[in-house]
């Protein structure tokens, strides 16, 4: 076999698969670039899902006509020209492979003008081609359309998604790009539908609530020059993968998973899993504390100290969630009763809102968040967003990225306390219902004591004063042999949390005492439930992590269970136990303690409002 040197054109279509895979991998190029030539109006428009045609337009600093032609070579770029100049680097591009790639795959016109040239100039290239250069008049700025992309690679072709799934690739990949880009508007239309229309505005922070349904917590911490802002939603509204979460390393969109496990250990106990927060949390860091060229899609980075990003971002999601002591708003959708031929009587449906974002196993979450009157969502389906600005309110379609509905309430109160409650009654043998100014509020009464008691319980463990209560008559359980290992390599953690444990015969252990939360209940279940737990992996390098979960299980069961009749006085000392707890909205396994009702959605329930 002969060996020969590629042909620059076929460099290009092999490099094109590792840039730009995809039309949204075309869109996320075209748009960084718009972002670094200086662009405050980024215009998407999207045929097709973008596979017969897309159009980035911005309103940047444009180009001359040399330059023009030049931004199709391969490694031509503006951007860097010594090795130097990658560290620290602030623009989104720089390797100068984007044009090059997107142009040996598809059909190409760029249409660009730059402040100092009087007239614009049309550049178009073909399956890498040159085709024309022309002047044409131009307003100042950049216009990209691909046309036909992969045409010539039809292999790559042939692996495209289908529409609908890449224009919701877009939209998200465009919400979360504006995300790091606060001051620049941006907007998507796909097939004539207007998806996206976020008007700038002045921080990060404002910009998540336009693109986030869920009331944010916000979350803070600089260490180490490393300086970590975020907001994160409720644990009672995670979701099930990492799609609703935005991470951003010195303003550049990134998926790392070190930052991702250190959001996830943030919030202590409370999420699964599976579990994973919706929101966002950047990062800024020196530029050479951080690698940005170790991905061709730059989608990476690579940290040199990552432990430490790892302790800045947990400790600021964990200061973030400690605040977290409001309760949840609730409105559930209200569906009419037919009555005879009239309707008149209006039931509540738990049904849709409890199908819930979490898996399948997950247990229910009911509550939905506020919004300030002004959040709008991205990422549900057929919603009517809104914001700040009515200008700017548009429809989303339907994409068929299927999210749960919810819907949006009023502000909660940032004053509320649980000890100002008025105790009504208890229903359903589970909730507190209360009246708390103008609203109501139901406590979950088993969510709000295995709080109290996790906290306990954690508290006694960091003060290394846990309190044990031996047992009058020693507990002897029957477990398989391989339970009966599991349970004593965990033995430590165990006895650290009030428990003693010893081993008897092969297949059996001995109960002799246990933390004194647990005195008035049976403790067999417990450490059966305990023993036939498999630990994960490596969960040696994260005793704390197991100590919160182990913790967790305690308080669920030392706490009183869905059936138990509270007298007035415990729910009242219940809901000053609650005010004096860190977290006090929600359950150690991240689900609300209290959800609150306005007056005003009841008043909706009951069309008072009509
Ligand atoms: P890179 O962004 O890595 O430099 P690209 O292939 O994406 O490489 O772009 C090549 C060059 O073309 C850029 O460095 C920039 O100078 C110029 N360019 C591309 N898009 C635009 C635009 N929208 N506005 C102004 N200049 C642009
Ligand atoms: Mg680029």
């Amino acid at each position: 076999m002969k060996i020969k040197v590629l042909a620059d054109s076929v460099i290009n279509q092999i490099a094109a698969g590792e840039v730009v895979d995809r039309p949204s991998g075309v869109v996320r190029e075209l748009v960084d670039n718009a972002i670094d030539a200086g662009a405050t109006d980024i215009f998407v428009t999207l045929q097709g899902g973008g596979h017969s045609r897309l159009r980035v337009r911005d309103n940047g600093s444009g180009m001359a006509k040399d330059d023009a032609i030049l931004a199709f070579e391969r490694h031509a770029t503006s951007k860097v020209s010594v090795i130097e100049d990658l560290t620290g680097i602030q623009t989104m591009g720089f390797r100068g492979e984007a044009l090059a790639s997107i142009a040996a795959v598809s059909k190409v016109h760029l249409r660009t003008r730059s402040t100092d040239s009087e007239v614009g100039t049309q550049v178009s290239y073909r399956g890498g081609k040159l085709i024309s250069v022309q002047s044409l008049a131009w307003s100042q700025g950049t216009e990209v359309e691909v046309e036909h992309l992969f045409f010539n690679t039809p292999a790559r072709r042939k692996f495209l998604k289908s529409p609908k799934s890449e224009i919701s690739r877009i939209r998200t990949w465009l919400a979360h790009s504006s995300l790091a880009h606060p001051s620049v508007r941006y907007r998507l239309v796909s097939d004539g539908d207007e998806l996206l229309n976020v008007r700038p505005v002045e921080s990060v922070a404002e910009r998540a609530k336009d693109i986030f349904s869920a009331d944010l917590i916000p979350c803070q911490l600089e260490e180490g020059g490393i300086r970590v802002e975020a907001m994160v939603s409720h644990p009672g509204e995670a979701i099930s993968d990492t799609s609703g979460l935005v991470i951003l390393v010195n303003g550049r969109l990134v998926v790392d998973k070190i930052v991702m496990r250190a959001i996830k250990e943030g919030f202590d106990s409370m999420l699964k899993d599976r579990e994973f927060p919706v929101g966002y949390v950047s990062l800024e860091l020196g530029g050479e504390f951080v690698d940005v060229n170790v991905h061709p899609q730059k989608s990476e980075v690579r940290f040199r100290h990552p432990n430490q990003v790892f302790a800045v971002v947990r400790g600021a999601v964990l200061a973030g969630i400690r605040t977290l002591k409001r309760p949840v708003v609730a409105s559930f959708p209200v569906k009419t009763v037919e009555v005879g031929s009239s309707p008149v009587a209006v039931g509540l449906d738990f049904s849709e809102v409890s199908q819930g974002s979490r898996g399948v196993e997950g247990p229910p979450p009911i509550q939905t968040f506020q919004g300030g009157g002004q959040s709008i969502s991205l990422f549900e389906d057929g919603n009517v967003l809104r914001s700040p600005d009515e200008s700017y309110v548009v429809e989303t379609q339907s994409l068929g990225n299927a999210r749960p509905q919810k819907k949006v309430e009023n502000c909660v109160d940032s004053e509320f306390s649980f000890s100002t409650l008025r105790y009504v009654g208890q229903i359903l043998g589970c909730y507190l219902l209360c009246e708390w100014r103008d609203s109501f509020v139901a406590v979950d009464m088993h969510a709000a004591h295995e709080r109290v008691n996790y906290s306990a319980i954690r508290e006694a463990y960091s003060r290394k004063d846990v309190v044990q209560q031996p047992l009058l008559i020693p507990q002897t359980i029957t477990l398989p042999y391989e339970q009966v290992v599991n349970l004593m390599e965990q033995l430590e953690m165990v006895a650290a949390l009030g428990f003693e444990i010893v081993e008897r015969a092969a297949g059996s252990i001995e109960v002799r005492a246990v933390p004194s939360v647990l005195s008035h209940v049976d403790c067999v279940s417990l450490v059966k439930e305990l023993a036939a737990e498999p630990v994960s992996e490596g969960w040696r390098e994260r005793v704390e992590e197991r100590i919160d979960h182990i913790a967790a299980r305690i308080a669920c069961h030392a706490s009183v269970r869905s059936g138990d009749t509270l007298t007035r006085q415990e729910a009242y000392a219940l809901f000053d136990q609650l005010d004096k707890v860190a977290v006090s909205g929600a359950c150690p396994h991240g689900r609300p303690v209290v959800a609150q009702f306005s007056r005003e959605a009841i008043e909706r329930w009951f069309g008072r409002d009509r």
